[in-house]
């Protein structure tokens, strides 16, 4: 091996790389199968809304019985995060180790994105943080940011052996992965953080009454669901978190009502 060519070699390549270029296009899809191998270029769709979901304390989980249960655990984790958000239109969805993406545009792209984090986060806490909890004594819970902006997306890596993978730039899903850092500090529990711009649209009047109020279960009085959150870092970046799951008795009555204002405007 010629060590000290080959490491110019890819210095020179990366100089080449070095004022970001992007290209424009209108959707999600275009831009990623639009994102060939050794393009020089990153390709950028505008308006995107990002959900990330990252797992909190993984790095904790070091004995060998843990590292199965933390196994199994992703399995309980990783199909429903792809059918949940399926189910809500999302155009692309993607599971990397511990965590998932999951990429929405279009007509209340916010609004979607929401429903299918707390679809999700309602089935950690009912069916899967309980489970593990009082199985394994392992609390496992997720911290999930959801934020709207530019996407950047580029495929690296080569073609011997199909060996290549997008990567992922812009606001949208670096401040979605800013705020599911911060929310893990919050509780044990599975948390949702959204920035401002989603926060305006659950908060339209036609909405507020299934987004960001409670249905006043148990005792009939109706709170407001969200709190307002700086992330802990210079950023000070400004989002609003929600702690509550789909409410046993009224969820599946406010899931659908939204669903129906949604598909009527
Ligand atoms: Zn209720």
């Amino acid at each position: 091996m010629e060590l000290w060519n080959f490491l110019d070699e890819l210095k020179e390549k990366l100089n080449d790389l070095e004022d970001i270029r992007t290209e424009n296009y209108n959707t999600i899809e275009q831009a990623i199968n639009n994102a060939y191998l050794e393009k020089p270029t990153w390709n950028k769709v505008d308006n995107v809304v990002a959900v990330f979901a990252d797992l909190k304390n993984s790095t904790q989980i070091s004995n060998r019985k843990t590292k199965r249960v933390y196994a199994k655990f992703l399995e309980y984790t990783g199909y429903p995060f792809v059918k949940i958000n399926d189910e809500f239109n999302s155009e692309f969805i993607d599971i990397k180790g511990d965590g998932g993406i999951s990429l929405f545009s279009g007509k209340y792209a916010e609004v979607r994105a929401f429903l299918a984090a707390e679809t999700f986060k309602t089935f950690q806490e009912k069916y899967v943080r309980e489970k593990f909890k009082n199985k394994y004594g392992v609390n496992l819970s997720f911290g999930i940011g959801i934020s709207k902006g530019d996407l950047l997306v580029k495929r690296i890596g080569r073609r011997k052996g199909d060996n290549n993978f997008f990567v992922w730039a812009g606001n949208a899903i670096n401040n979605a992965a800013l705020i599911s850092k911060d929310v893990k500090r919050l509780s044990d529990k599975t948390v949702i953080g959204i920035d401002e711009s989603i926060y305006n649209v659950l908060n339209q009047e036609k909405f507020r009454n299934y987004l960001v109020y409670s249905c006043g279960c148990p005792k009939g009085e109706k709170v407001k669901l969200w709190k307002k959150h700086y992330v802990k870092d210079e950023s000070n970046f400004k989002y609003y978190k929600i702690e509550s799951d789909w409410c046993e008795t009224h969820g599946e009555q406010y899931i659908n009502a939204v669903l129906e204002i949604i598909n009527e405007s």
